[in-house]
């Protein structure tokens, strides 16, 4: 059994995942989700269970959250029961959500008045290099806490860099959904374009794939594409936050506004529980 003993907190479509490479890797899990029914396959798995955040902090040296938004984070660190409502000296917590450089900076803050030690750690990957330990994840906060955290970073990804300050991981992981909303937008349109003039759906996506335009994300998508299915691994509504918090960081450029309202009208037309790639069904 490895020696530092971890807690997990948010066991959605990522969180299960990451938790499950923790506990093959030998670490002593302790975890926590809002919905007691998503913890009982980890517990199978030999994880511990937690009450609150609070409780779960006391067990564990090293905290990760993977949670929904900002809401959801402010919630789990800051209520009477949070992560960060009694000082705790000495204990790390590692946010690995998608959330704004301003929620995260105030977290901080807060974890140094509390004695503790936090870093944001947002991941660019989905649930299948979430499944396979292949994340990149993007790490903001000190250098100390970084090399504590990255046995741990080399078990969930398989790369991981300190960008510097916290802030600087929750930018670069905005900046990173831009580009995948660009992709996936632009494999939706180039599909149907080819499609509206006689190139079947099948033929177009091996043109992508096997041309200097295919990439991770065009071969990921091809198999939902083909089928015209989209289950969320990524749901269309966490992209739409994530467009709409790199535009509260001042995204402005000329093709983010035409994408912005594309996402968000594919969200009004009820898809923002399927796949981004759902985007397809609304354009
Ligand atoms: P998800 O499947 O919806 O899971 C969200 C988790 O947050 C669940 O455990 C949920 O608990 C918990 N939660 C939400 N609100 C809460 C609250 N107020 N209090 C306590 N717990 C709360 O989401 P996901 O796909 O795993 O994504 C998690 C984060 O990773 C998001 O920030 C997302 O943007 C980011 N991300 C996702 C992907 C992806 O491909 N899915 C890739 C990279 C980054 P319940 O079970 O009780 O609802």
């Amino acid at each position: 059994m490895n020696k530092q003993k971890i807690g997990w907190i948010g066991l959605g479509n990522m969180g299960i995942p990451m938790a499950k490479n923790l506990l093959k890797a030998n670490y002593e899990v302790t975890v926590y989700n809002r919905t007691k029914e998503k913890e009982k396959e980890l517990i199978k798995l030999g994880a511990t269970s937690a009450a609150s955040p609070q409780e779960l902090i006391e067990k564990c040296d090293v905290v990760f959250t993977m949670l929904t938004n900002d809401d959801a984070v402010k919630e789990v660190y800051l209520n009477e029961t949070g992560l960060l409502s009694k000082p705790k000296p000495n204990k790390l917590i590692i946010n690995m959500s998608t959330i704004s450089p301003e929620t995260s900076r105030d977290i901080a803050e807060i974890s140094s008045i509390q004695q503790m030690e936090f870093l944001e750690a947002p991941v660019s990957g989905s649930v299948k290099p979430a499944q396979d330990g292949t994340l990149i994840i993007l790490v903001g906060g000190s250098a100390e806490n970084y090399e504590k955290a990255k046995p741990l970073f080399d078990v969930l990804g398989k790369s991981s860099i300190l960008l510097g300050e916290i802030g600087l991981g929750s930018s670069a992981k905005l900046a990173i959904n831009y580009f995948l909303a660009l992709n996936i937008q632009g494999l939706a349109e180039t599909v149907l374009f080819a499609e509206r003039n006689g190139v079947s759906r099948e033929n177009m996506l091996t043109i992508v794939n096997e041309g200097a335009c295919g990439n991770g994300i065009t071969n990921i998508k091809t198999p939902s594409l083909l089928s015209n299915q989209y289950p969320a691994a990524f749901s269309l509504k966490y992209l739409n936050k994530d467009l709409n918090l790199a535009k509260d960081q001042g995204l402005d450029s000329p093709l983010f506004h035409p994408l912005f309202h594309s996402f968000q009208k594919a969200q009004n037309d009820g898809l923002g529980e399927e796949d981004v790639m759902a985007i397809i069904k609304s354009l």
